[in-house]
């Protein structure tokens, strides 16, 4: 697998892909595992922005008209497209992002299952009747579209989160103009060609590269554009919300979180190491649900903080191309200047580094696992969302200080608690304020169930029943 596995890039606009003609403006795609150049990625002019919200609007009032039963077998066909065209889609994933290309499969059979649940979730957005208080009127409520939106996805998962929003928007009878990462674009390009392959009508599904702050300030101001939907920093997100009040346009917000993981003195302790060592590396740590700040109990503290460190100083960091990577590079420059602030600062607190803690050759974004122990509450891995292979381990005493400490964050998207104990696993439920808790399990993302959060992680929520609803206005009809 090289760089010429990575294709061209374009844009689709109206049913029609768009590359670099015209002498357009465009920007380099870079491998994150060597640096290389892959491919030029063409931005989308004003001018075709605008084109765009027309084309979504005129597409939306003929999609909207399809039966669910219709727009679901479009959604099928996309998702075995997508299935079949597995192994190429993967190589660009991980040619792009850098992941290991076992986790860039799994998660574009994730992205293909998302379309799959979506085309039949579907079928079943169910209106209903409530009795009235006047037998000569009847109440029906009923589920619409909400209209053409616009969606914004990062580049830590270039094909789930924008087939979240695509499926979703897609499967509610929205048209949807999605603008993915620059960064690394080409999962976008082939899911929006699955989609069309499909048979999905022009202007149902575009997808637009540029400037982001450009494009989404474009997009949101246009009237016709009726739901925003981002995943990406806090930050950027109230920026988008400010944005979006000023038309009173409805929002899905998946803002980023900073995970607890509570491992109690009665948890399973090997099988909550093995969980833990290997979720908190996966993607190199870029995922908003990965574990952020471990809370360990005292009687464990060291054991786990040894171990763990052992488990992650034996792991091979290389290309996500090499069949042996545990884990690869990570996806951006930014993210390895992030990383050593982020093991520099609690050192001049006192903190311990368990581990090498550092960058990782001199070719490519590589940074080592690492594991920080006895940090002060202060540090600024406890604090903010670090987004990388940090694991920051701190001890607590009993159970109230452990749930308060959890709860201690601006963040509220997933927290973790490990425990064998019946009453624990209720109190945790109840306590921790996230959006998602995994008990004994990182399992908080599928596409059956609700995926958003709390507090500064944001609202609305993606997948499961929810995920439909994020795109559908509920209307009253009232007959007399
Ligand atoms: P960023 O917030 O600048 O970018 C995140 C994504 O938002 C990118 O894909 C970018 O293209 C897009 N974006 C940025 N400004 C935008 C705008 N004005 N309009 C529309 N889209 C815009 O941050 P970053 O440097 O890429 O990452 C920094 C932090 O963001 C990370 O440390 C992490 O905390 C958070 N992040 C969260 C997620 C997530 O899944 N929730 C994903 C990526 C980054």
């Amino acid at each position: 697998m090289t760089t010429a596995d990575y294709g061209t890039l374009s844009l689709w606009i109206d049913g029609r892909e768009r590359g670099l003609e015209h002498g357009r403006s465009s920007e380099p795609v870079f491998n994150p595992a060597t640096g290389q150049v892959l491919a030029e990625l063409p931005h989308a002019t004003a001018a075709e922005l605008d084109e765009a919200v027309r084309a979504a609007a005129k597409a939306f009032a003929a999609w909207r008209a399809v039966s669910p039963f219709e727009r679901s077998k479009v959604l099928r066909r996309a998702a075995d497209l997508i299935r079949e065209r597995l192994d190429r889609i993967a190589a660009i994933m991980t040619l792009e992002q850098g992941k290991p290309i076992g986790e860039s499969k799994s998660e574009i059979i994730h992205s293909a299952e998302l379309f799959d649940w979506y085309a039949e979730e579907g079928r079943r957005a169910y209106g209903r009747i409530v009795p009235a208080r006047n037998e000569s009127l009847d109440h029906f409520v009923v589920s619409e579209p909400v209209g053409p939106c616009a969606a914004f996805t990062p580049w830590n998962f270039p094909a789930l989160t924008p087939a979240r929003k695509l499926g979703g928007a897609l499967a509610a009878g929205c048209s949807v103009i999605l603008k993915a990462s620059e960064e690394t674009p080409g999962c976008a390009v082939e899911l929006v060609r699955a989609l069309h392959d499909a048979g999905l009508p022009r202007g149902c599904a575009q997808l637009v590269f540029g400037v982001p702050s450009d494009i989404s300030r474009h997009l949101i101001a246009r009237p016709e554009i009726r739901k925003i939907s981002f995943t990406g920093s806090t930050a950027v997100g109230i920026h988008l919300m400010k944005l979006a009040a000023d038309g009173v346009k409805r929002v899905t917000m998946e803002l980023g979180g900073n995970a607890p993981v509570l491992i109690f003195d009665d948890a399973d302790y090997d099988a909550t190491l093995r969980l833990l060592a290997g979720g908190k590396t996966r993607n190199a740590g870029q995922v908003c649900v990965s574990p952020g700040r471990f809370f360990v109990h005292e009687s464990l503290y060291e054991r786990f903080t040894r171990d763990l460190s052992e488990r992650f100083s034996s792991m091979r960091v290389a290309s996500g191309l090499d069949p042996e990577a545990d884990m690869g590079p990570l996806a951006n420059e930014r993210r390895v200047d992030a990383m050593q602030r982020f093991v520099e600062d609690p050192q001049k607190g006192g903190a311990r580094l368990m581990t090498c803690g550092r960058r990782l050759g001199n070719v490519g974004n590589f940074f080592a696992p690492t594991v920080l122990s006895d940090l002060s509450d202060d540090a600024l891995l406890l604090r903010e969302e670090c987004f990388g292979p940090i694991a920051p381990v701190v001890s607590f005493a009993n159970d109230d200080e452990a749930i308060e400490r959890a709860n201690a964050v601006d963040a509220g998207l997933a927290g973790y608690a490990f425990t064998s104990s019946l009453k624990r696993i209720r109190d945790i439920g109840r306590s921790i304020k996230t959006g998602m808790i995994g008990i004994n399990s990182l399992v908080v993302s599928t596409p059956e169930t609700p995926f958003g959060g709390v507090k500064a992680s944001g609202f609305g929520s993606e997948g499961g029943i929810e995920g439909l609803q994020a795109y559908s206005d509920t209307k009253l009809i009232t007959m007399g």
